[in-house]
């Protein structure tokens, strides 16, 4: 029997509705979900295959590349961290996560005195900032990455502004960037240089769409530019994360990586992200749902629920607190349950 299940995409901040389509209890594919505020019945193609990781999950753990028991392994990650110095054991956050993962892998860290490291790509939370319907209404957005390839649903609400009679301004570093295209008018500079250069045109009706800045100058720069803003994230509750979590700078990151003997890292991709050499670390513990660059060097890894075995929420770009519930039932654990093992 086909069954249609709403849940929310996890690929991006901006918080799309998704549909999950079963077929006696498994999961066979996605579907728009039409009625949804953000998105309105679409999704971009990393939405529609964001069931991909789901479908390639890790079934059993894995300890010096032979797969074992979950229980077993958890006893040895346990093992692992009573042996360790707590000053150079390092815990990765990740915009990946719920709020109430967040919660609980920032209690776990602090209660060990481990570090805790979370890297917000070099953004920050800002207290006020715009909606998606703001950007539509907009009579000039400036767009800081390519927003169109890259978080497409907002893109979507850029062109709406142009159809509105807005005026494109945007930056992109990227060759062939498809939000170029739709600009009145374009730049492939630095952050600086663009706002600067287009200070006398940004007024209160003006937003600041963007999804990454060169430096954290940039950002006091944006935050004193007279308009909303509208900050974009790589990950689905980085913003939920930010006020859960101080983020580090992928320079700071480095910095406690550098006297990192032990790593945990709560589903995330840190070797994708920042650029270090991970050989220099002892030992790399993942706790993931399925392969990464990080999987890859690891350790020992942990399989943990995916988003579509377990109840949450995140936090999208523009602030709205969005809950989500288990869409298919399952026998793995989640990351609140094994922190509590390993407690
Ligand atoms: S724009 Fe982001 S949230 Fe929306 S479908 Fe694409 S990846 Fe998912």
């Amino acid at each position: 029997m086909l069954e249609i299940k709403h849940t929310l995409c996890p690929s991006c901040s901006v918080g799309c509705g998704i549909n999950v389509v079963l077929n006696d209890g498994e999961i066979v594919g996605t579907f728009p979900y039409k009625r949804h505020p953000v998105n309105a019945g679409k999704n971009c193609s990393n939405g529609r295959n964001s069931i991909d990781c789901y479908q390639n999950k890790f079934e059993s753990a894995v300890v010096s590349k032979s797969e074992t028991d979950v229980e077993k392994a958890i006893a040895d990650v346990s093992k692992e961290l009573s042996s360790a110095d707590a000053s150079s054991v390092t815990v990765i956050c990740s915009g990946n996560n719920s709020l109430e993962e967040i919660e609980a892998i920032k209690d776990f860290a602090e209660s060990k005195n481990y570090n805790i490291a979370f890297y917000a790509d070099d953004l920050k939370d800002f207290d006020a900032v715009a909606s998606y319907d703001d950007v539509e209404g907009a009579s000039n957005v400036f767009v800081i990455g390519d927003l169109l390839y890259e978080n497409p649903l907002i893109g979507r609400r850029i062109v709406h502004a142009k159809q509105n009679g807005a005026k494109i301004y945007a930056l992109s570093k990227v060759d062939k960037s498809v939000t170029l295209n739709i600009a009145d008018e374009s730049s492939n500079g630095s952050v600086q240089e663009f706002l600067d250069n287009n200070n006398a045109n940004i007024d209160e009706s003006s937003v600041i769409v963007f999804n990454y800045v060169d430096a954290q100058e940039d950002l006091d720069k944006i935050e004193a530019a007279g308009c909303k803003v509208l900050p974009v994230f790589s990950k689905s509750n980085t913003k939920g994360a930010l006020k859960i979590v101080d983020p580090k700078s992928e320079a700071e990151i480095i910095e406690v990586l550098n006297n990192t003997k032990l790593l945990l890292v709560f589903n995330d991709d840190v070797v994708e992200d920042i650029d270090f050499d991970f050989g220099k670390i002892s030992k790399i513990i993942s706790f993931a749902e399925c392969e990464n660059e990080t999987t890859k060097i690891s350790d020992i890894i942990i399989p943990i629920k995916t988003w579509l075995e377990k109840d949450g929420s995140f936090v999208n770009a523009m602030g709205e607190n969005q809950a989500f519930k288990a869409v298919v039932e399952s026998d793995a654990l989640s990351e609140i349950e094994i922190i509590g093992k390993l407690n």
